[in-house]
């Protein structure tokens, strides 16, 4: 048996509470939920993050994201939603099998807080932006 539980979840070797399955991907319940209908999508191949995907891949599962994000909408008529994907432990990847998010909001204070979210923009220039742009352009 593989260590990874969404592996396991998708073979079925752990239960999960599943609104989705196509040949490529999944989607069920996040069993910690931030939010009412907290969903997770995840491809069926062991893909451990963002940057281990091929554009195939990707735009197999980005291509159901519209579907469950609009279900989550029907369902519950959240003012909001947010997308999340966290790549690598320190920007809060627990579970090492790519993930996306899907929280529905409902107002500010509805368990999902992202107030500590600070820009920078005092540390970045434009001239600095344009660097930074450049260095990038480089490797895409
Ligand atoms: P992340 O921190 O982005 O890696 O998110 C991992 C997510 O997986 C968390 O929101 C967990 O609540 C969720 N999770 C972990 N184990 C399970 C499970 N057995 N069933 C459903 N969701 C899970
Ligand atoms: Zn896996």
């Amino acid at each position: 048996m593989t260590t990874c539980i969404f592996c396991n979840i998708i073979e079925g070797k752990i239960p999960s509470i599943k609104l989705y399955e196509d040949e490529n991907v999944y989607a069920f319940m996040d069993i910690m939920p931030l939010t009412k209908g907290h969903v997770l999508l995840v491809p069926k191949k062991h893909i451990e993050n963002i940057y281990d995907f091929s554009a195939q891949d990707a735009s197999k599962l980005f291509s159901i994201a519209p579907r469950i994000a609009n279900a989550l909408k029907e369902t519950f008529q959240p003012v909001g939603m947010n997308l999340l994907q966290n790549n690598g432990a320190p920007a809060g990847q627990s579970v090492f099998h790519f993930h996306l998010h899907f929280i529905p909001r409902f107002d500010e204070n509805d368990g999902f807080n992202l107030s500590t979210w600070q820009t920078h923009e005092k540390d970045f220039s434009t001239e600095q932006l344009q660097v930074l742009a450049d260095k990038i352009k480089i490797a895409l």
